[in-house]
This record gives C-alpha cells, structure tokens and sequence, in this order.
C-alpha cells in the first residue's frame, strides 16, 4: 500500500492541505497531517500524478512518499 507521512520538517505553511485535500488536513495549529484514509491505491491519485505533486508543494520537503509493501 503506498501512501504518504509529514514527517518533523514541517512548518505549518498549509500547502499541502490547501492543494490536496483529499489528502491532508490541518492540526489544531496548522500543521499538515495525513489523513487517515489517505493511501493512493484506494483514490487513484497515483494515476493522476497527485502523489508527485503533493510531495513537490511542500516547501519545508517534509511529505514522504511511504511504501508498506502490504
Ligand atoms: S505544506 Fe509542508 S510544511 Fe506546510 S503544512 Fe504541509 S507538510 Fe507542513
């Protein structure tokens, strides 16, 4: 299963949720946090290029892309 995580680099700058919805959402301080249901094979987005994207608009690199291999 692939999917992301925001790992300690992140700034709060709120791109990721802003862009990408689908994916993030902001904590109670607005830093990004990965959904819960958020695994590309299930919406798709690898076939949109989302995941690509995601991971590019962040300024602070701090979404990774993760592969349980599951
Ligand atoms: S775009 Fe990057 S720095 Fe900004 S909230 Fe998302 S993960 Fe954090």
């Amino acid at each position: 299963m692939t999917g992301v995580k925001i790992d300690e680099r992140c700034q709060g700058h709120g791109q990721c949720y802003q862009l990408f919805p689908q994916m993030f959402e902001p904590d109670e301080e607005g830093y990004g946090l990965v959904r819960p249901d958020a695994t590309i094979k299930d919406n798709n987005l690898l076939h949109n290029n989302l995941l690509d994207d995601a991971v590019a608009c962040c300024p602070e690199n701090a979404i990774v892309i993760v592969d349980s291999g599951a």
